[in-house]
């Protein structure tokens, strides 16, 4: 197959595992979630095609209206800021929630899947650079949080999520998905959600579990359509 898409994600998955082996890791320490918010169906089943099962999406209304037409053995991801309302529509359809960053909405997604009758697995979103303008938990109410969870049946935190500021150089990134690390070892859980397209490798260098990379096997997104 010629498709672009197929040789870009065929190429991120090379670099993935290059990561992985330059770090010392297992050649699947790194799960690959195609983060394919604002793109077609289309781009989405050529990506599955070439083998990709892990897509993750940032806007629930989006993400109800792509699983109800694409194929059932799809894991979606829920990486985007979660609004109380929509709690329900993502729990229908996400395996994985990537952005908890409170204790209300962690309840809540508790008492929701509880009445929907499903299981859902949650990230912790944590804010480690102490961006004012970001989402996410102080390292130490994730740690709390985490703690509180234990006693939960329909929702399971099994680790965390961070994204890097903007225009980060090395040394800021290093800090930042270190302190993820960091924290997730204190806490005893494995998950880390952590590196986008222009910062995957350091964060597979500091451990990262999960990675999200849209840009790179999509291609630029055009938010204006
Ligand atoms: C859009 C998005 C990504 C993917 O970013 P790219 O730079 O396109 O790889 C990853 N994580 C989150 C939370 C996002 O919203």
């Amino acid at each position: 197959m010629s498709d672009y898409r197929i040789e870009q994600y065929n190429e991120v998955k090379r670099e993935i595992a290059n990561a992985l082996a330059s770090a010392g890791r297992a050649p699947d320490g790194a799960e690959l979630i195609a983060v394919s918010k604002t793109f077609p169906t289309s781009d989405i089943l050529a990506v599955y095609n070439a083998g990709q099962r892990k897509f993750g999406e940032s806007k629930a209304d989006e993400l109800a209206a792509k699983a109800a037409v694409l194929p059932g053995d799809i894991e979606w991801h829920f990486i985007g800021h979660l609004q109380s309302n929509k709690v329900r529509s993502v729990v229908a359809h996400a395996h994985v929630i990537h952005s908890v960053d409170s204790a209300k909405l962690l309840e809540r997604i508790e008492r929701i899947a509880g009445e929907e009758h499903v299981q859902v697995e949650a990230l912790l979103e944590v804010n480690i650079s102490g961006e004012a303008s970001k989402f996410g938990l102080t390292p130490e109410a994730a740690e709390e949080l985490a703690r509180q969870s234990i006693g939960m049946h329909n929702v399971k935190v099994t680790g965390f999520m961070t994204m890097a500021p903007e225009g980060a150089g090395e040394d800021e990134l290093i800090r930042v998905f270190s302190g993820l690390k960091k924290l997730a070892d204190r806490c005893g859980l494995g998950k880390l959600s952590m590196g986008m397209s222009g910062d995957f490798k350091t964060a597979i260098a500091c451990g990262a579990t999960l990675v999200r990379i849209g840009t790179a096997i999509f291609g630029k997104r055009d938010y204006s359509k």
